[in-house]
């Protein structure tokens, strides 16, 4: 691709990023609005094997114990704002994995839908949670517009081939006066600056699209939404986000304290082959814990947070 999707300008640039598995990859970013992209996407039948089952978790935890706690906390949060921003009715979570968050939505109210391309995800939310799930692209399900009064992307729109699109539909399947909610890693973040092809939240080939803050605003916009509120602080992204790049850029395997944190059945790779790296991890995670939570209050007193939530309203 020679023009930027944002914007139009030509010119991108490209750098080097490194895939999970520390497999080369590029990523381009346009001079003018600043949006990135992988170039080139992973077509779909290569893009399958970067999403393997672990990468869900099994069954309820893709976590140890204590931290699913954590996320379940962050996640009544998240719920908590949608709660003060949305009508009641329908709310349909694009992406919806393991059906969590719109377990929590209904708790609150709402009547829950999900979209998930992974049949495994879905089964959880639709036979274990009882909710709603469309197992295909958001394209073929079979929802009508007008209909939704809140259409939530939780850190998947970054996966879509065209997420331009996805907008698109988002607006059409909302009532007029419905919430849209996209929260993304954002590029123009302080952390992504800092650590360049270490960020951990760059996550190629999976991310085909790299928004920052004003260009995700800027297509959401061109959408016929108003955006209400713009997000800087995710605890529940931005301090481990700055971790694991800062780990990433002094230790020699990549993500290497993110996998060791996945839960037994969710690991890549066996970790005791290489006590060196688990040492050096350790020995330099004690101290840069506490550097990441102070560097997550600056970069989201600077309107630059790892990660950016956007809400906005249908016109
Ligand atoms: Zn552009």
């Amino acid at each position: 691709m020679t023009s930027c999707r944002g914007c139009g300008s030509g010119g991108a640039q490209g750098f080097a990023a490194k895939g999970t598995d520390g497999t080369p990859f590029q990523v381009r970013r346009c001079p003018g609005c600043g949006l990135g992209w992988t170039d080139p996407a992973l077509p779909d039948s290569e893009i399958g094997a970067w999403y393997p089952q672990a990468y869900y978790g099994s069954g309820n935890a893709r976590f140890h114990p204590q931290l699913e706690r954590l996320i379940r906390a962050f996640r009544r949060r998240r719920a908590d704002v949608i709660r003060r921003r949305a009508q009641p009715g329908p709310v349909l979570d694009v992406g919806c994995g393991r059906g969590y968050l719109l377990k929590t939505l209904r708790e609150l109210g709402f009547l829950p839908y999900g979209v998930e391309l992974s049949e495994h995800s879905a089964w959880h939310a639709a036979h274990k949670l009882h909710i709603p799930v469309h197992v295909g692209p958001l394209e073929t399900a079979p929802y009508q517009a007008g209909s939704f009064s809140a259409v939530i992307f939780w850190h998947t729109l970054e996966h879509f081939r065209d997420p331009f699109a996805m907008l698109a539909k988002a607006h059409a399947l909302l009532k007029p006066g419905g919430l849209l909610v996209v929260a993304v890693p954002n590029s123009e973040s302080l952390q992504a600056e800092v650590s360049g092809p270490d960020w951990f939240h760059l996550d190629v080939p999976r991310h085909y699209w790299h928004f920052g803050a004003s260009s995700l605003r800027a297509a959401i916009e061109r959408n016929s939404f108003v955006v209400v509120q713009e997000d800087h602080f995710s605890f529940e992204q931005n301090p481990y986000g700055w971790l694991q790049s800062l780990l990433n850029m002094a230790t020699p395997r990549f993500n290497y304290l993110y996998d060791w944190l996945k839960s037994k059945s969710a690991r890549s790779a066996p970790l005791r082959k290489n006590p060196a790296q688990a040492l050096l991890t350790l020995a330099l995670a004690v101290p840069l814990a506490p550097l990441a939570v102070l560097l997550t209050v600056l970069e989201a007193g600077l309107r630059c947070g790892g990660s950016v939530e956007l809400y906005a309203v249908k016109r």
